[in-house]
């Protein structure tokens, strides 16, 4: 079992209070040859002997010359020790191996002898790498973009180095954090997909999160027992997510604690267990959970007094190990009270804030620095859960670069001991906007939060584009400058409407850009295919807004190239998923809706909101649908009489509703206008309305739809059989909270 362990010192400080009287400098290769050869030892581990291999690997395409590996000591004084075993006391100097942290290594030298060792499991690997990324200046960019600088000879200055990461646990969220060599390469440790232990293994977390369901499970208790679950509005709720467990009940107490020891069993290689609230809300509200809440300030009153009293019990029988629990929506204030067992970690969520600024750049992260800072006086033990995307379009231009430089260093100034950085990752398929930039920047700062991030997002551009990389540095910067206004503000939910940043004028100069850089990226067929790979989520937006009536973004005529360009890098990089829950369904969909050119309807007469208490409005009849005459007015639920007014539309074909009522929780509205025909026709039109719809033909209802939805187009299809001359076409939208409004498109 191994500890989460904090690291005590500054790893960012080369020297090391152990000072040993050193070369100037130590010859490893010249010009081409070297006497040096690899020492490690028969004892040393699986990760410590693969750290050699790639020691010798690199060397050699660095300088061309092969060092041998040797597992036998003899006089050879000119060794390179990888790893502390059978290093003799005379290099080791006051060095104590015990001392250093699991992922903590020193580089330095001793007479012509070289040792690079750390703690177990991954110090001696990280000391490797970081002598390759530090010395001798590799990077592992993304899986296929390494730098190794050719140089026949090597010469090693600054030792000793002795360092260790910011963070114990470094989990950037991206597709290619988990391939194996990136993940190794580039010193992270995700516990999504644990690395081998032959390669140091991960920081591993069970279950990774949202365990009330598995620690009580909702399909073998509720039934019998539906007091183990949360009391909310007077109900015992017993859903997977959505309700929680009464933290207050032994029986749920009692049952949690064994399957937590039964875990422990069965999980050894875990180095921290996760007491977690499910996803959603839902927190119990019977009079002992209360009561605690009440006194704590906060809902995480009673997770911290439930987890605290397994950690309890975990403590006599597991004095090693470690338990988790979230801060997280409804349990992010810190109890007044309550304290952290020594043997329990926060893991607080960044939650629903600002994501066009970083934290220190607007208000709006006030209450979650200042909950933070709560936090940290009560425990050292934080680790974080940030988020990095738009949940619903992973693809989507998402500028937030200035947080993901940052955070990681807001959070290490703040002693937080791990950093899980939510990002558009996509296990198997497909990768999101920048996936590979954000992969490699939150891996590097995740090691040293200290560096100047900007430099680190420079250096990426410069040596994954290549030729292309100018415009995409342009590119980048105006992005970013076009959510620095204060006004800005979308979440990680964000619908294309709310990113208003996404303007035709940005899209359009986005595109140029990338056009350019694909041209300079032309000799080059890999390059290409990473710059395309860039070019994508323009693309994207472009469509997205397209295919819901963005005429501005793209004409006609326009759209069939980009949607073929979409297709073919869709394609070629296997993108099969573009958020949490979007998958080819989605893509199937957008593509439809781009292919089929609907003719949105974007002029009509809106009238509310009127009543709709207890969703009643939605079959009241209200005096617009007796007669429709845009002349009248009628009491509604505002003081003033309602009267018609002309829509004005705005960057999509979306009606939107809410800013023109004066109610924005309940209500029903009406829109209404004529289409003239020459003959008898019949016109078939797809609706899609937040939430529920009524359409009326001529005084006829021909659809009905009480749904509580997000407006999509084409959520019902109706045919109008329109007579010669004028028709009226009412609709009816009701609202119960959120989006209120509605798309309405002729169809082919
Ligand atoms: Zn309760
Ligand atoms: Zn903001």
């Amino acid at each position: 079992m191994r500890r989460l362990n904090r690291s005590k010192f500054s790893p960012w400080v080369m020297a090391c209070a152990c000072l040993i009287v050193l070369d100037a400098s130590a010859q490893l290769v010249e010009r081409g040859q070297s006497a040096y050869q690899i020492y490690a030892s028969p004892s040393a581990t699986k990760t410590e002997h693969y750290a050699a291999t790639i020691l010798q690997d690199y060397v050699a395409r660095i300088s061309g010359c092969t060092l041998p590996i040797v597992q036998i000591l003899g006089d050879q004084k000119k060794l390179i020790y990888v790893g502390f075993q059978d290093v003799p006391p005379s290099l080791l100097g006051d060095l104590d191996p015990a001392a250093f942290g699991e992922e903590e290594y020193i580089i330095q030298q001793t007479g012509p002898a070289l040792l690079i060792a750390g703690g177990q499991p991954r110090g001696t690997l990280y000391g490797v790498i970081g002598l390759l990324r530090d010395h001798f200046g590799c990077r592992w960019y993304t899986r296929d973009v390494v730098k190794v600088p050719q140089s026949g000879t090597l010469r090693l200055e600054g030792l000793p180095d002795r360092q260790a990461p910011a963070f114990a646990y470094r989990e950037p969220w991206y597709r290619e954090a988990y391939d194996t060599d990136f993940a190794v390469l580039n010193r992270i440790n995700p516990s999504g997909v644990p690395l081998p232990e032959d390669r140091g293994g991960s920081f591993i977390m069970y279950p990774f999160v949202h365990t009330f369901n598995m620690l009580v499970p909702v399909d073998t208790y509720f039934a019998g027992h539906p007091e183990y679950f949360s009391l909310v509005k007077g109900k015992r709720l017993g859903l997977h997510n959505g309700s929680q467990l009464c933290l207050t009940n032994p029986d749920v107490l009692r049952i949690a604690t064994d399957t937590v020891l039964r875990w422990i069993a069965e999980h050894p290689e875990a180095d921290v267990f996760s007491i977690d609230q499910n996803d959603g809300y839902g927190a119990c509200e019977c009079p002992n959970c209360a009561a605690i809440d009440e006194a704590e300030g906060s809902r995480s009153g009673t997770i911290l007094n439930f987890v605290n009293q397994i950690a309890g019990v975990v403590a006599k029988q597991h004095p090693n190990v470690r338990l988790q629990t979230l801060a997280y929506a409804y349990s992010e204030v810190p109890p007044k009270t309550i304290r952290p067992r020594p043997n329990v970690t926060i893991r607080m969520c960044h939650y629903e804030y600002c994501q066009a600024h970083a934290i220190g750049q607007c208000e709006e992260h006030r209450p979650f620095v200042e909950r933070l800072e709560g936090w940290s006086k009560i425990t050292d033990s934080i680790t974080i859960w940030d988020y990095y995307t738009n949940f619903r379009h992973y693809l989507i231009p998402y500028p937030n670069l200035a947080s993901v430089i940052a955070h990681p260093r807001f959070y290490a100034e703040r002693n937080c001991i791990g950093l899980f950085a939510q990002g558009n990752n996509v296990r198997t398929q497909g990768g999101g906007e920048f996936s590979a930039l954000r992969a490699w920047v939150f891996a590097q700062l995740m090691w040293n939060p200290w560096q100047d991030g900007r430099a680190l997002i420079d250096e990426f551009v410069e040596n994954v584009y290549g030729p292309a990389a100018p415009f995409i540095a342009i590119y980048l910067q105006e992005a970013e400058t076009a959510v620095q206004a204060k006004d800005q503000r979308f979440s990680i939910f964000a619908s294309l409407d709310q990113m208003t940043y996404l303007t035709p004028e940005f899209l359009t100069r986005a595109d140029a850009l990338f056009q350019e850089a694909e041209a300079a990226a032309q000799q080059d067929p890999a390059l290409l295919k990473r710059v395309e790979l860039a070019h994508l989520p323009i693309h994207y937006a472009r469509l997205q807004f397209y295919a819901v009536g963005g005429t501005a973004y793209l004409s006609k005529e326009a759209a069939p190239p980009v949607l073929a360009a979409f297709k073919r890098i869709l394609a070629e990089h296997q993108i099969k998923q573009f958020g949490e829950q979007q998958g080819e369904e989605a893509i199937a969909e957008l593509i439809a809706n781009v292919e089929r050119g609907p003719s949105f309807v974007t002029d009509w007469w809106i009238i509310g909101p009127f009543d709709n208490t207890d969703r009643a409005g939605f079959d009241t009849v209200y005096p617009p649908e007796t007669e429709f005459d845009t002349a009248k007015t009628y009491p509604g639920l505002g003081t003033e009489p309602l009267a018609w007014r002309r829509y004005t539309p705005g960057r999509t074909a979306y009606i939107d509703l809410l800013p023109l009522m004066t109610s924005s929780e309940s209500g029903v509205a009406y829109a209404g206008r004529t289409f003239e025909v020459e003959q008898d026709t019949d016109l078939k039109v797809a609706l899609g309305s937040n939430d529920g719809v009524k359409l009326w033909l001529n005084g006829a209802l021909l659809l009905s739809s009480k749904a509580s939805r997000t407006a999509r187009p084409g959520d019902d299809v109706v045919t109008l059989p329109l007579k010669q001359g004028s028709n009226t076409v009412l609709l009816k939208i009701d609202q119960i909270g959120g989006g209120w409004g509605f798309y309405f498109s002729a169809e082919p």
